[in-house]
């Protein structure tokens, strides 16, 4: 890395103070695993979630968006295997009943815990291992034996029993699923051949033992996954070429080659035939942003088993069917914001003052112009830069601000990443004749400014929101 990495305290702190990052509930003291995006968050959420869009759907010749619900009939996570395997290791403190993932603790003191081995394998590398692991709580040595904790979160939609907890009903634990049973109304109703893919954006839910290291590991998150349905025996071609394009997605976006780094799973479910990870130096570490999957014909058959409903696919050109396979791309908004906001946050000097900039790339950030009238007591000043507000928020997120000096608002900017600032002054007004209805345009990067018209504003900001 060229600069130092904010720290975690430095990233909570800013997003905290400027509206992009709330603490669930937090007049009631929070909830655990859980946060809010503020005004400025849930403009950097929205932009993320289109640079992915228009990366996998409206780039891709070949993929289809999907937007399906948070609740299913629950046998979906039946036949999935959730109900009965999706589960971490827990181990609870003896001393002060904080309760952590056996794996983190093991990868804590640097042993290998793959998070599919089995229960009694990793007893015994706890065991083993028992006289250096620490409490991250209470730094004591006293822990339960492992067991296996199921991350499903239920619910009682729809059950009206008292004893529902019999029967829950469950809150997706990934959004996949709601890919996998949309495949036949897809493929029935749309017009995709093979290879094609089906891209979904939304919530999904974990109760994750620990969530710490703050909007990394959530209870509530959101996904960003896209499945493409191949031939079995084009599958791993396939699976390489979304390697590739997955990576390359960060570096498009401007993030540092040398931030990132793969993963490759040692030990993968038995139906897997391959599984990198894209992991992201995060300030507590390289740890995984994105997933990147050969699932083989796993979840199709699973759920032509578990269902009844034929879900092979017709091929036109050997006259025979098929269970397509599926490779799959997984990345998380919470954890593409976090590295957002680490990647372009910075520290530096400008005009002998030191400034916290947030380097965003135009295509992300929340405001893309602030509008300012030099003064505020000049109420012509002001119905200018009114006017000039009004032709640029009718295509672009844009803030007025007419409070305090020009230098603060310029800095108030920075912070959250603003690219553009424009200053409506006596010029604009006509005092110097050749420089009416011309603004200054400051650019946040550099602080360096020039001279041009609204028209030729508007176009800059345009051209620099694409990318
Ligand atoms: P981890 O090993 O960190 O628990 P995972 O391997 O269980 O993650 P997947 O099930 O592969 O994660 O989910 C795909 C993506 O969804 C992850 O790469 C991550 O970006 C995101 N994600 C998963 N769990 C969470 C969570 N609890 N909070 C925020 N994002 C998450």
């Amino acid at each position: 890395m060229s600069k130092e990495s904010p720290t975690l305290e430095t990233i909570v702190s800013l997003a905290k103070r400027r509206g992009f990052i709330y603490p669930s509930s937090e007049i009631y003291g929070g909830f655990p695993g859980v946060y809010d995006f503020g005004p400025y968050g849930a403009e950097l959420a929205s932009n993320i979630r289109r640079a992915w869009w228009k990366a996998m759907v409206q780039e891709e010749v070949n993929i289809v968006g999907l937007d399906s619900s948070i609740f299913t009939n629950p046998k979906v996570w039946e036949a999935s295997g959730h109900v009965s395997g999706f589960s971490d290791p827990l181990v609870e403190c003896r001393a002060c009943n904080t309760r952590s993932r056996a794996d983190h603790l093991l990868e804590a003191i640097d042993v290998v815990a793959d998070e599919k081995i089995s229960l009694e394998e990793i007893n015994a590398l706890f065991d083993a291992h028992r006289k250096q692991i620490v409490c991250p709580n209470c730094g004591k040595k006293d822990f339960t034996e492992v067991r296996r904790f199921n991350l499903l979160v239920q619910s009682n939609l729809g059950n009206f029993a008292n004893d529902w907890t019999k029967e829950p009903t469950y809150l997706r634990g990934e959004t996949c699923q709601g890919i996998y049973i949309n495949f036949k109304n897809v493929v029935d109703t749309v017009r995709v051949k093979i290879p094609f893919g089906i891209a979904q954006i939304g919530k999904a839910f974990r109760n994750e033992i620990a969530p710490r290291q703050y909007i990394f590991r959530k209870r509530e998150f959101e996904q960003m996954e896209m499945q493409m349905f191949t031939r079995p025996e084009e599958a791993m071609t396939i699976y390489e070429v979304w390697r590739q394009k997955r990576w390359k997605f960060y570096l498009d976006l401007g993030f540092k080659e040398e931030n990132l780094k793969w993963h490759e799973h040692e030990n993968l479910v038995f139906y897997a035939k391959a599984a990198w990870d894209i992991e992201y130096r995060f300030p507590f570490g390289f740890k995984e942003l994105e997933g990147i999957h050969a699932r083989g014909d796993y979840d199709l058959t699973q759920h032509q088993t578990h269902s009844g409903v034929d879900l092979s696919y017709p091929d036109e050109a050997s006259g025979t069917r098929f269970v397509p396979h599926i490779v799959e791309t997984s990345v998380g908004v919470d954890r593409t914001f976090l590295a957002v906001l680490t990647e372009f946050y910075d520290e530096d000097e400008l005009g002998g003052e030191t400034r916290t900039v947030l380097r965003l790339p135009v295509a992300l950030a929340p405001i893309k112009a602030a509008v300012f009238p030099l003064l505020k007591n000049k109420p012509e000043l002001v119905a200018k830069a009114e006017e000039v507000f009004a032709v640029l928020k009718k295509e672009f997120m844009c803030e007025f601000d007419d409070n305090g000096n020009i230098g603060k608002r310029y800095r108030r900017q920075d912070e959250i990443g603003t690219p553009f600032c424009v200053t409506i002054d006596f010029d604009t007004l006509g005092e110097t004749p050749e420089l009416k209805d011309t603004v200054t345009l400051r650019h946040r990067d550099t602080g360096e400014q020039e001279r041009l018209s609204i028209s030729e504003v508007v176009e800059r900001i345009r051209q620099a929101s694409i990318y």
